[in-house]
């Protein structure tokens, strides 16, 4: 399997593309076409656990490297895992949520970080070259933490983690800053997430920056979404939930499901699409946002607008404007032309706007249907779901229930059997949770964990109960002037 950039460059290897993580024209690496499979694979898969479904799944695509070898890394992964890492909970005969939350951070990005360090050191010594990394992030909560509990402790690399001091919940900042492993570095910004991410983004464009860190024999690399060594081990996950759901005979053989995926950045979907587009047997992908609805009215109308109000709200790893994983799918949107993406990408660089035509994303697209919930939607959602199930969502997969709730309302399709990906655990948001199904305010994280664990029995996870007692081991904030400076010096005191 070869890859090839949305935006015309290549093809390179996958372990060329996962060490670039974007292409050197900017643009997204695609794989050069979509591997097949089949019922018969599929019921050949029920028999594996996820750890070597996964080995499977991923070894179509990563065609280059060694089969055995991606089965080791997906138990190591998936060892780190409490159980299960993508257990299916049963709501009612048509309806499942797909917990990927039992990882080391309680959310979803753990399926596929705690994956990414085994193959970017793999590609490293696959193609011979001997630098060590530098995982360089800017996060706006939950890609930092799961990026540090994947990379720390991997040789050969050090890993940066930039937030914004004051954008980033109390819970995922006291995780991160009680991040151990002596190849951890996490440091506050005196500025917001856009500052963090702008800063980042001049590091890697920094051909100066770039020439020292390679004189002190580090080379940058991205953990971020749009490194397709991100989206791969995502695939998996839509596959496995359909050969558990054959294996218990709740679908038949070739029955279409439905997914539906609380989205902000559109990587988690866009693996639900690839999933489809190898013949997994997907009628609708329900692109579930918040009141930060921009791909509802992609969805809707064509338009894609990124002049608008940005909202801060209890789901924030949603909070976004520019999903930049959507870049893959208008490449198979034009039918593969890199001139089609191309165009629009200046146009959403220039303007923030294009348009694709409406009926031409009905035609190639159908699959695709979008819907948004506002705040009090989400809040009631999680308050109902309680009520009725026993079960608490967290705010990002509540507002998946409520699109598809919408969507049930809308076409009447409920006979569907559904899966509804959920990214969190509710107790990584207990001010929001809990003010949502007891009605009364906590603002201290500690304390409305407390409280709703009261309220709703639902068990702590360790990882939420253990960080109280947990040594805050990363105090340094900078100006954003110096964060260059910084990341040089951190560099450089690696050296001695
Ligand atoms: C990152 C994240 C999302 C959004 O996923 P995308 O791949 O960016 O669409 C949703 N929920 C949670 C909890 C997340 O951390």
């Amino acid at each position: 399997m070869e890859f090839f950039s949305t935006r015309g460059a290549g093809p390179v290897s996958g372990a060329q593309a996962i060490i670039d993580g974007i292409a050197k024209d900017g643009g997204l690496y695609v794989p050069s076409s979509f591997p097949k499979i089949t019922t018969e694979d599929l019921r050949d898969l029920a028999q594996l656990e996820y750890y070597e479904r996964a080995a499977y799944v991923m070894s179509l695509y990563l065609t280059d490297f060694d089969y055995e070898q991606l089965r080791e890394f997906a138990k190591k992964a998936y060892d780190r895992f409490d159980g299960d890492p993508a257990p299916l909970v049963k709501v009612d005969d048509d309806t499942f949520i797909l917990e990927l939350w039992h990882g080391p951070t309680l959310a979803f990005k753990d399926i596929a970080l705690t994956m990414l360090p085994y193959l970017m050191t793999s590609a490293k010594t696959r193609l011979g070259d001997k630098s060590k990394t530098l995982v360089l992030v800017a996060t706006s909560g939950d890609t930092g933490k799961a990026a540090l509990e994947g990379f720390k402790d991997v040789e050969g690399t050090e890993i940066i983690v930039l937030y914004p001091e004051d954008g980033v919940s109390d819970m995922q900042k006291k995780q991160m800053i009680t991040t151990e492993g002596g190849n951890v570095h996490v440091v506050g910004i005196k500025g917001n997430f856009d500052d963090a991410q702008r800063a980042v983004k001049k590091i890697f464009a920094s051909k100066e920056t770039n020439e020292k860190l390679a004189a002190m024999g580090y080379e940058l690399s991205s953990a971020n979404s749009i490194n397709f060594g991100r989206l791969v081990p995502q695939i998996v996950y839509y596959i496995s939930s359909y050969v558990d759901l054959m294996a218990a005979d709740i679908v038949d053989e070739g029955q279409e499901i439905n997914f539906v995926v609380p989205s902000g950045n559109f990587g988690n979907i866009l693996a639900g699409y690839y999933a489809k587009k190898m013949g997994l047997p997907i009628k609708q992908l329900i692109v579930a946002s918040n009141k930060n609805n921009v791909l509802t009215e992609f969805f809707t109308s064509g338009v894609y607008d990124a002049n608008r109000e940005f909202f801060k709200t209890m789901s924030p790893s949603m909070d976004i404007l520019v999903s930049s994983n959507l870049e893959r799918l208008l490449y198979e949107l034009g039918s593969r032309n890199p001139d089609y993406v191309k165009s629009l990408m200046a146009k959403l660089s220039d303007g923030g706007y294009y348009t694709v035509d409406e009926d031409d994303l009905y035609d190639k697209l159908p699959e695709f249907i979008g819907y948004f919930s506002t705040e009090e939607e989400t809040a009631e959602v999680i308050d109902n779901f309680f009520d009725e199930y026993g079960y608490l969502l967290d705010p990002h997969t509540a507002v998946a229930v409520s699109a598809l709730f919408k969507y049930i309302g809308e076409t009447l399709d409920s006979d569907t059997p559904t899966v509804v990906v959920s990214t969190a655990n509710p107790y990584k948001f207990p001010q929001s949770v809990y003010r949502s199904v007891a009605h009364a305010e906590e603002e201290d994280a500690e304390k409305a964990i407390k409280k709703l664990n009261a309220f709703s029995a639902a068990e702590i996870p360790a990882a939420i109960s253990g960080l109280k007692d947990k040594k805050i081991l990363h105090d340094k904030t900078v100006e954003v002037a110096d964060i260059e400076q910084t990341v040089l010096d951190i560099i450089g005191s690696k050296q001695c």
